[in-house]
């Protein structure tokens, strides 16, 4: 007779992770690496809301109107094309293709790393031990260390609903149906902005409604007003120190009340999209269950993610910090490093990069010139226009500049601001020198290949410094 035999499933682990974002996933990738028994716990799709419903697929999505903007004006490059077409199902239906690929990427990489992936909700039920629910079938599993990684979703405010239809938020604005005529985006920060670029470009007619005075209110100020012009320019409609009082979804479309400061004034749209910042998932994660300690809705933790209760650490979106990607990823290493006892510096929250993906790009680290000054500082400020660039007037992408902000007395290098073509990929030069404690000098006498538009980075120093050549 034949036995089948049955493998033993393991329930015991150094390490598990309940979620698999960019923080769950490279933590468990970096623990495994250290010799560590990892499991990863993950309800939806491996990669969490970076690679499935965030970073990657808005980024294809970018790419397309990228692609349609240069169509249209490929006669400015010499080029003749007749009518430029989109297919707006087919635009979805890629940025979907190539969210599934990152996924399926990842599932891999969990593979390689012999890391186990236990699908289901994850819980802590007690020190030590997770409760896993897949679709009503629980199980227990036991760990020394379980790292919390479970992100964020959706704010909503109360009089902004997300029905999922007329009021959506990031998730149904990645993959609506149809394309709407005329869109409301509630929000500039990042991911409204990216949103309204995205759909401008594309025909749709959009109005962004920001609650502060300035679009991308974290960015440097000469950053938010130079892309309030190109995007004036390209035809949306800003509207600042204004917010969303009520959105009317009967009938057809939508009409938005919005508040601004000569009195209130309706929008007519076929949809609002609400993208005013994010919630942590702590709920039912049994926080409360061992006493985790919680401010302002994030879990609370120490230099290296550890909680208030021993062997339970978080990363990511729930704790404090700017929720981004990299950050989730770096503060998942630190955290298994140090269980591993590795000597590991705690992560510098003043040296991280922040981009937003319009066209043209923003990218920026460090001090902003007001906060710089906020802060004390004697400060020398250097800019140059890209619209002084070889390598920007070649590629026809002569808008946006470089911002660099020193400390007049050390020369440290405070702060970086650039909006322009392809500047997201320029920053990490300005992130590395600024761990490298490099001096504005130093950046001066730095040789940048010609022509690029990394020169700009250069040049904005030595305006800083009175030694400017191309201006
Ligand atoms: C539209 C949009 C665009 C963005 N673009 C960028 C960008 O360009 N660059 C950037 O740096 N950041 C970007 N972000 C932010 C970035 O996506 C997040 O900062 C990042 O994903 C946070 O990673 P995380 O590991 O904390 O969690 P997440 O990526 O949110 O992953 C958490 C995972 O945990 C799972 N989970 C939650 N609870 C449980 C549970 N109890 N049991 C099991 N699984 C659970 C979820 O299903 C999810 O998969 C964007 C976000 C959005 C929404």
């Amino acid at each position: 007779m034949h036995c089948k035999k049955i493998k033993n499933k393991d329930m015991n682990f150094d390490v598990i992770v309940i979620g698999s974002g960019p923080g769950g996933y490279v933590a468990a990738i970096r623990a495994a690496q250290l010799g560590l028994k990892t499991a990863v716990v993950e309800k939806a799709e491996l990669g969490g809301v970076c690679l499935n419903w965030g970073c990657i697929p808005t980024k294809a999505l970018l790419k397309s109107a990228q692609v349609f903007e240069y169509i249209n004006h490929a006669s400015d490059y010499g080029i003749n094309v007749s009518e430029a077409k989109h297919d707006f199902p087919a635009v979805i239906k890629r940025s979907r293709g190539v969210a599934e690929g990152m996924s399926k990427g990842i599932q891999f990489l969990m593979k390689k790393n012999k890391i186990e992936v236990i699908t289901g909700f994850g819980k802590l039920i007690a020190k030590g031990q997770v409760s896993v629910d897949n679709e009503g079938k629980k199980e227990t599993y036991s760990a020394k260390h379980i790292i919390l990684a479970t992100g964020a979703r959706e704010r909503q405010l109360p009089n902004l609903p997300i029905d999922g239809k007329k009021i959506v938020g990031y998730h149904e604005a990645m993959v609506l149906p149809t394309q709407p005529k005329k869109m409301v985006v509630v929000g500039s920060g990042a991911i409204g902005m990216e949103f309204a670029y995205f759909y401008n470009a594309m025909g749709t007619e959009v109005t962004v409604v920001e609650f502060m005075p300035n679009i991308v209110p974290n960015e440097d100020i000469d950053v938010s007003k130079e892309l309030e012009k190109i995007y004036k320019k390209k035809g949306m409609t800003i509207m600042t120190n204004s917010s969303v009082e009520a959105v009317d979804t009967k009938g057809t479309g939508c009409k938005v009340s919005v508040k601004t400061a000569k009195g209130m004034e309706t929008i007519e749209c076929d949809v609002v999209l609400s993208a005013v910042g994010i919630q942590t998932n702590l709920e039912n994660i049994g926080l409360e269950t061992l006493g985790i300690k919680t401010e302002k809705g994030k879990v609370v933790v120490d230099d290296y993610y550890q909680t208030n209760v021993p062997g339970v650490y978080a990363i990511g979106d729930i704790v404090d910090g700017p929720a981004l990607a990299h950050v989730a990823s770096a503060e998942g290493i630190i955290c298994v490093e140090k269980i591993a006892g590795q000597h590991v510096a705690p992560l510098d929250y003043g040296n991280i990069p922040g981009c937003t993906y319009t066209w043209p790009e923003i990218a920026s680290v460090g001090y902003t010139e007001a906060k710089a000054k906020e802060a004390g500082y004697d400060i020398k400020v250097g800019k140059f226009p890209f619209s002084a660039s070889g390598k920007a007037s070649a590629a026809g992408a002569k808008e946006g500049f470089v911002k660099v902000i020193f400390d007049a007395k050390y020369g440290e290098f405070l702060g970086a601001h650039m909006i322009g073509a392809n500047v997201t990929e320029m920053i990490a030069g300005v992130v590395t020198a600024r761990k490298l404690e490099t001096t504005g000098h130093e950046m001066i006498k730095t040789v940048h290949p010609h022509p690029t538009m990394s020169e700009a980075v250069m040049e904005a120093c030595a305006a800083a410094y009175g030694e400017v050549i191309h201006l």
